[in-house]
């Protein structure tokens, strides 16, 4: 298989022969790439921060890149880490398939994935049951069956619909690889330990943080937000500034991006397509940075505050609308507790933002 075909797609199992090589130990590949070692791990550091670091460009890094991340994942065996990095590898992969004009390269990657496609003029077949198994994003119209073309047991899928469906079966493979109990030798866990305790415990420390919110509860949400989610609910059109405050609150108490677009159902220029893309892009789980909720002062200066609704913001002591909300959810002994609220605090480059 062609080099840039394995830079492109480095889950190929060409790949993996390729760099990792025929008979060789796992240690022996470690010891031999330690500094590859020390990379991926500080890559999925920076992407617990919420950070967006590039993929590498140079093609055995990134090969090896990505076999060693998988090993490390594999050896942490956190659903929340593998999620993050699987996210990214997932976006790329999307659009690097979106550009694939070689009908060779589409098929070694669906062969990889277990999607069995034939060509079909300028679509593909894809057996129905191969599509269901992977059209499970919410929310996404062109992956409903009730919106493809039959023929033959098989949907008739356009490139864009087969890139999806390859996107999310490459997904769905990989956190299922990644959360296999595997049992390491002693030698290789001594070699990668040193390695990702800080991964381990700043995964630790954003799942407290999340922890120490409390419950989803909307009768905690302070007045600023109240009163956003209130306009919304009556179809006033909400500035982009509300929005963005909204989409970085919820998905910091914990809402998944599904949840966070019901609460724009009923804004009257909702738009489902970019409403979801700006969620992905605000929350990182697209291909941008997360981004911080903003303080009280931003707010303020915003014309978003409304302090005077309630006597705890009126009291002063509320600086961050997070604060108010660990404070009326968890009840007073949150007030000695709060320290940072920011999940991403110790990100270097993830700063608040007023609006994307
Ligand atoms: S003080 Fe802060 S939390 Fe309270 S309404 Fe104003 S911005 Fe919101």
């Amino acid at each position: 298989m062609r080099e840039e075909v394995i830079e492109k797609y480095p889950f190929l199992r060409a790949g993996l022969r390729q760099y990792f090589g025929e008979g060789v130990s796992l240690q022996s590949f470690l010891e031999e790439n330690e500094f590859y070692v020390r990379k991926s791990a500080d890559f999925l550091y920076s992407i617990m921060n919420g950070e967006d670091p590039p993929f590498p460009t140079d093609g055995e890094e990134r090969v090896k890149n990505y076999i060693i991340t998988k090993i490390i994942l594999t050896y942490i065996r956190d659903y929340f880490i593998s999620a993050r990095y699987a996210i990214r590898e997932r976006k790329v992969l999307y659009e690097t398939l979106e550009k694939e004009n070689d009908v060779r390269n589409l098929k070694s990657v669906a062969r990889e994935l277990d999607v069995d496609i034939d060509k079909d003029g300028g679509n593909y077949l894809i057996p129905i049951p191969s599509f269901l198994k992977n059209a499970v994003v919410f929310n996404d119209r062109e992956l409903k069956l009730c919106n493809q073309e039959l023929k033959g047991g098989n949907v008739v899928a356009s490139k864009h619909v087969l890139s999806k469906i390859l996107r999310e079966a490459f997904y769905r493979r990989y956190m299922q690889e990644v959360n296999e109990v595997v049992e390491f030798p002693q030698g290789v866990d001594e070699l990668i330990k040193p390695f990702v305790g800080e991964v381990i415990s700043r995964s630790r420390e954003i799942r407290q943080e999340r922890a120490n919110l409390g419950p989803l509860n909307e009768k905690s949400f302070p007045p600023c937000l109240a009163e956003i989610i209130n306009q919304m609910k009556m179809g006033a059109n909400v500035s982009h500034p509300g929005r963005f405050f909204l989409v970085t609150f919820l998905h910091r108490i914990g809402l998944p991006n599904d949840e966070i677009m019901k609460y724009f159902g009923k804004v009257p220029d909702f738009a489902e397509k970019i409403t979801k893309y700006q969620i992905e892009h605000i929350t990182g789980t697209g291909r941008g940075r997360e981004y911080s909720v903003p303080s009280c002062q931003t707010l303020m200066s915003l014309g978003l505050c409304y302090k005077e609704r309630d006597p705890l913001c009126s009291s002063g002591r509320i600086s961050h609308p997070l604060t108010f909300y660990r404070i009326k959810n968890l009840g007073n002994r949150a007030v000695g507790n709060t320290g940072s609220v920011n999940r991403v605090s110790k990100s270097r480059k993830t700063q608040e933002q007023q609006a994307p």
